[in-house]
């Protein structure tokens, strides 16, 4: 699942902000975002830009220098951040489709290599990075999750269901996996060799997790979060290293495990689970009553200490909808 970080969009709305002559709030999708007053139209066609877009240095985006001039290694260009502005939160960049230079394009179409944008990665220490056994491992879906704010369509149909709301910790995706007598270790995208410095295999020896998921006699993968000293900055205050699991993927039958029989393996292999925040939730309202409900201390602050958490993974009982939920007090105090 690519995010379209630079895409063909219908601007929903457009408010006024209080006290604000020159700018107001546009709504795409469940995003908002301040614009030049009368720069759009509701109804327009625009290429909207989603936060953690990297654009090129070009002169068409050079307004955006002073706010968001960036390095990513050897690149430079303009990277989009969460900001507030007069109060108003905003996120991601509206474009008149004439950035497209008369090219065909369609509703919902990603445009973002036509504008040279790629997504903003911040540096990966060399031992989350590790060296590549293999690319990641196609018997086993990817960790990823889509953001609340690109199924606005589907909101309206996700109220009539019961979800699981866990913690989504800030932390490195980990996937173990044993197939066939193979004990294997992923990070996000790679399936990794074990080498002396990488902190995936550590703490998978820590863990016992060869042992363990081999005493399971199935094919199984534990995917989790990666959190402590070291992984991003560390904002839980964890002495060395943990994982934190948030699902079983039955290999051979490639279904997940519920949460009921992820919380029993886990509880039987002596390992700890992401915060499970509610097992019978259904959703508020708007959109914008779920992102205020994300927002909140992490279970795992340390005592005496408010910790904002990341936000929320919100997933049906059968994981047949799951996606992130990101807390925009968490986005507006990341660096
Ligand atoms: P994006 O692609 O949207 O820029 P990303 O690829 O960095 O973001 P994340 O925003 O980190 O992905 O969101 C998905 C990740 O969230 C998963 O890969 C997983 O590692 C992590 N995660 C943390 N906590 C949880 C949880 N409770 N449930 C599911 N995933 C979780
Ligand atoms: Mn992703
Ligand atoms: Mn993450």
């Amino acid at each position: 699942m690519e995010r379209k970080l630079a895409s063909v969009v219908v601007i929903d709305d457009l408010q006024p902000i209080p006290g604000a002559d020159l700018i107001a709030v546009a709504t795409v999708k469940g995003w908002k975002l301040v614009v030049k007053k009368e720069e759009f139209r509701i109804g327009d066609l625009a290429v909207y830009c989603e936060i953690d877009a990297f654009l090129p240095e070009k002169p068409e985006f050079e307004f955006l220098r002073k706010s968001s001039f960036r390095k990513m290694g050897e690149q430079n260009g303009f990277r989009l951040k969460t900001m507030k502005l007069r109060g108003q939160i905003s996120q991601g960049l509206l474009l008149p489709v004439t950035v497209l230079n008369g090219y065909a394009y369609t509703l919902g179409e990603d445009v973002s290599a036509r504008l040279g944008i790629v997504k903003y990665e911040p540096p990966v220490p060399a031992s989350l990075a590790g060296m590549a056994k293999g690319s990641f491992p196609s018997f086993i879906p990817k960790t990823d999750e889509e953001r609340i704010q690109n199924l606005s369509a589907e909101y309206d149909a996700y109220k009539k269901e019961s979800f699981y709301v866990t913690e989504k910790l800030d932390g490195s995706s980990a996937t173990f996996y044993y197939r066939d007598g193979d004990f294997g270790v992923c990070s996000r995208n790679l399936d990794l060799l074990e080498t002396g410095n990488n902190t995936f295999w550590k703490i998978a020896r820590q863990l016992e997790l060869p042992a363990k998921m081999a005493s399971l006699g199935k094919n199984m993968a534990l995917q989790g979060e990666l959190i402590g000293e070291g992984i991003q900055g560390n904002p839980y205050g964890i002495k060395g290293q943990t994982v934190r699991f948030f699902n079983a993927f039955d290999i051979d039958a490639y279904a997940y495990l519920t949460l009921p029989a992820l919380r029993e393996m886990t509880g039987q292999l002596g390992l700890e689970l992401v915060p499970v925040l509610d097992t019978a939730f259904t959703l508020p309202d708007t959109v914008d009553q779920l992102l205020l409900a994300a927002e909140g201390a992490s279970a795992l602050s340390p005592a005496g200490k408010h910790v904002e958490r990341e936000g929320l993974v919100v997933r049906s009982a059968d994981k047949r909808i799951s996606f992130k939920v990101i807390s925009n007090k968490f986005l507006l105090n990341e660096k």
